[in-house]
């Protein structure tokens, strides 16, 4: 049996989301732009899906563009944000700003383009001061600012970011700049209502709450113009050009309804379970650090430095014994990277190295938790052994 825990990446499809998928599959193929019974039926449904994914991330239907997953959002979000600035201010070199904790379809876009990242605290959060001076530099600099971008919670370490703080000092400092935030871990965990009153650009991504891959959403707050970047077809209100994946969007609405309806329970059922894990591997296992414990973090995810091991061989190893975890290192070339997430919190390199995260989701069980705190022990003891 194996015991999944690696739901940060991909979560199990849920049961309605496979009937409402498997139903457009079979039935309901019709083209959404065409004029016919079957392309309006198809329409119909894309509209009912729009309504509810809106609903239940706190937006009107409108704000809505589909887009094949939380990369293209994010992409859409960072992109979009600098055409527009360069469009509004030709004369000037937009700014993009972002913290140093995105993920890389933030990350990189940003940093390719020169901008600025912020940084966070040794726990992991946004460095609010830190934003304050940098967008208070641009001020006077008379810089205009194209975007920035705080993620609502860090998808290896779980942490929960000051998104409406960063929202208010953008808004203060930089008022022409556009505020983003990537919410694709946050979305599964958290109700999005609050955060969407305060930001002007959402990501969301499907198959972190039991949707389908390759399918998933940026919300453009009201009043908010931004360039398309795939144009052509004029789908999504001329926003994102292309025919738009109809079963992938029947599942990902299923999936948020049955999200919404259990999230709170499962969000307490979840967090009881990763603290016992965290728990019982701090009780039984040595020189270990638990990432990110002082302040709030999403339910799911146990993010758990080893000290002397190579998170490679502990992933091995748990493997080994049925146990499904993920690095929060990425591996480059062959060559074992410290993620970028842990050098900016200043965890020493030794210690990155030995970084694995357990992350948790609806399907989750006490059997997990079980599998997970007998094969860390095991594990770490047999590295540490050989070393
Ligand atoms: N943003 C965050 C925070 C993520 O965790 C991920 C996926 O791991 C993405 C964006 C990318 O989403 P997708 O896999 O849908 O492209």
């Amino acid at each position: 049996m194996v015991h999944y825990l690696d739901h940060a990446a991909s979560t199990p499809v849920c049961p309605a989301a496979v009937s409402a998928m498997t139903e457009v599959l079979t039935e309901g193929f019709g083209n959404p732009s065409g004029s016919h019974r079957l392309a309006r039926e198809a329409n119909r449904r894309l509209d009912a899906a729009r309504a509810s994914i809106a609903d239940g991330f706190g937006f009107a239907p409108g704000n809505i563009v589909f887009t094949s997953g939380g990369t293209e959002a994010d992409s859409m979000a960072v992109h979009g944000s600098l055409r527009r600035a360069e469009r509004r201010r030709p004369d000037r070199r937009p700014q993009l700003v972002c913290s140093a904790i995105e993920h890389h379809a933030v990350l990189d876009p940003v940093v390719g383009h020169g901008g600025t990242t912020i940084g966070v605290t040794v726990d992991g959060v946004l460095d609010l001061g830190h934003l304050h001076t940098v967008l208070g530099h641009l001020a006077d600099a008379d810089a205009p600012v194209g975007l920035v971008s705080v993620m609502a919670a860090n998808n290896e370490t779980g942490v929960v970011q000051p998104v409406a703080e960063a929202a208010a000092i953008t808004r203060d400092l930089a008022p022409d700049a556009l505020f983003h935030t990537d919410a694709v871990q946050f979305g599964a965990w958290h109700d999005t209502a609050e955060l969407a009153d305060v930001v002007d650009l959402m990501s969301v991504s499907a198959h972190k709450l039991g949707g389908p891959k390759g399918v998933g959403f940026l919300a453009v707050a009201d009043g908010v113009e931004l360039p398309a970047q795939q144009i052509g077809g004029g789908q999504e209100r001329g926003r994102r050009g292309g025919t738009q994946n109809v079963p992938g969007i029947m599942a990902m609405a299923a999936a948020v309804d049955t999200m919404v309806a259990e999230r709170d329970a499962q969000a307490t059922r979840v967090r009881a379970l990763r603290d016992e894990m965290v728990e019982r591997i701090l009780a039984s296992v040595e020189g270990i650090v638990v990432t990110g414990r002082s302040g709030p973090r999403l339910p799911n995810i146990a993010h758990i430095c080893f000290a002397g091991v190579e998170s490679e061989a502990l992933l091995f190893l748990l493997e080994k014994d049925d146990v499904m975890a993920s690095a929060a290192s990425s591996c480059a070339s062959g060559a074992q990277q410290a993620s970028h997430v842990l050098a900016a919190m200043g965890v020493p390199d030794a210690l990155a190295r030995g970084s694995v995260r357990f992350s948790l989701g609806y399907t989750s069980t006490p059997d997990d938790v079980d599998a997970a705190v007998d094969a860390a022990l095991g594990a770490v003891l047999r590295i540490r052994d050989r070393g």
